[in-house]
């Protein structure tokens, strides 16, 4: 396709900052830049019409911590990274909750629970070890008291007991980006999808070239592209694809609020009286360390079996299934990336798991780096 003129000279010229990716962090990342400087032309572009990733295809978990997610995370990092990855998520979801209204993005603090079966009897057994420990740790570093708390009865099949947070909850999803994207779009950010970039280079200016044959410059570049960041620079990011699946419309739901089990390997949660469900990657990791947006029907089966026999305790139908593509640290580093690549070229990217909580901090660090803050 040949771009007319007025594309070419109009529309994606003089810009002063262009995002890449549309997602959560790209929108937040836009708006940040553009209240800092309100006369500066702020593009932001995308692959796909909204952002093809995972900010508009995950769980809406407004959560930061589970106890089994920090026992496992402590083996594999350090205590100042893994109480720092939650202290960023929980001051991350206030930001996002007072920037953008809770009835805006559909916040209700329901709370979460993590449950324990047979299955894994030992998690819940360190769990309780170690939750005095861990809230006096989470009392000093969110001022929260008493974050986990046990209770040994639970409503759901085979359940041994449950460990709950009472501070996290849970988001509708589409609610949140529409209203972030019409917040982008009223403080004059344009926003464009359906433009996929295949390379960049810096000389005088910033230039990136798209997959259909444009060259787009910029003064300054910011790569919002989360996992699929390691297609355009080089970076620590291992893509991991999570199935989700949302259940038929039911009268009498099984439980509601944020759920969790298996060391947050499964997740399920209520909306509009239905139960979503996502997770099982455990079943197939190889598998799912993919970009390509796809169901695996490996998950798909597995997800099924549990809807029913652990969730509802009776067979339900599923109407939707989907997959998103989140980043992680190829050695299971949690925190994000947010740094300069080269001068006018920035990355703000491997935003994780529970990476809606940490979209709002990351998008306020990387315009920090950006002005030497
Ligand atoms: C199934 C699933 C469930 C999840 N559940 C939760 C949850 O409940 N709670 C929570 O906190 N987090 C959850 N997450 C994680 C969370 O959604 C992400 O961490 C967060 O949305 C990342 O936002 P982002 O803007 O960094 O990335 P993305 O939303 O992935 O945005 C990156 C964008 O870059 C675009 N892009 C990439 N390459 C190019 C290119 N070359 N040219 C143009 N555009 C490009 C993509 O199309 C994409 O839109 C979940 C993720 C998944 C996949």
């Amino acid at each position: 396709m040949n771009y007319s003129y007025w594309e070419k000279e109009y529309l994606l010229a003089d810009i002063d900052y262009l995002v890449i990716g549309m997602g959560l962090v790209g929108l937040q990342t836009a708006i940040n830049l553009k209240e800092k400087e309100p006369t500066a032309k702020v593009v932001v572009i995308d692959r796909h019409a909204w952002g093809l990733g995972a900010s508009t295809r995950n769980a809406g978990f407004a959560c930061f911590a589970n106890v089994s997610e920090i026992l496992d995370d402590l083996q594999n990092d350090t205590p100042e990274n893994v109480y720092g990855t939650i202290k960023k998520r929980y001051q991350g979801l206030q930001k996002l909750r007072s920037k953008f209204g809770d009835k805006n993005i559909g916040y209700l603090e329901k709370g979460s629970c993590e449950i324990f079966t047979n299955e894994n009897k030992t998690y819940l057994l360190n769990g309780i070890d170690s939750l005095q420990g861990i809230n006096t740790i989470l009392y000093n570093e969110l001022g929260l008291d008493n974050v986990f708390t046990y209770k040994s009865n639970n409503s759901l099949p085979n359940t041994l007991g449950a460990i709950h947070n009472n501070f996290e909850g849970q988001l509708n999803t589409g609610k949140m980006y529409n209203t972030i994207y019409a917040f982008a779009q009223q403080l004059g950010i344009l926003l464009y999808g359906g433009i996929e970039v295949e390379s960049w280079k810096k000389e005088d200016t910033v230039e990136v070239k798209t997959t259909d044959d444009l060259t787009i410059k910029t003064s300054n570049l910011i790569f919002c592209t989360n996992a699929f960041t390691s297609k355009l620079t080089e970076v620590d990011i291992a893509p991991c694809r999570g199935q989700v699946i949302v259940s038929e419309r039911v009268t009498d739901l099984p439980c509601e609020g944020l759920h969790h089990f298996d060391g947050g390997y499964y997740y399920w949660r209520d909306i509009d009286n239905r139960i979503l469900l996502g997770g099982a990657r455990n079943k197939d990791v190889y598998g799912e360390t993919s970009l390509e947006i796809a169901q695996n029907e490996t998950i798909i089966t597995e997800l099924k079996r549990f809807m029913n026999e652990q969730i509802f305790g009776k067979k339900v139908a599923i109407d939707y299934e989907w997959s998103g593509i989140m980043g992680m640290g190829k050695n299971q580093e949690k925190l994000p990336i947010v740094k300069e690549v080269e001068p006018n070229i920035y990355i703000a990217v491997r935003l994780g798991g529970m990476g809606v909580a940490l979209s709002a901090n990351v998008a306020e660090e990387v315009v920090k780096v950006m002005s030497n803050e």
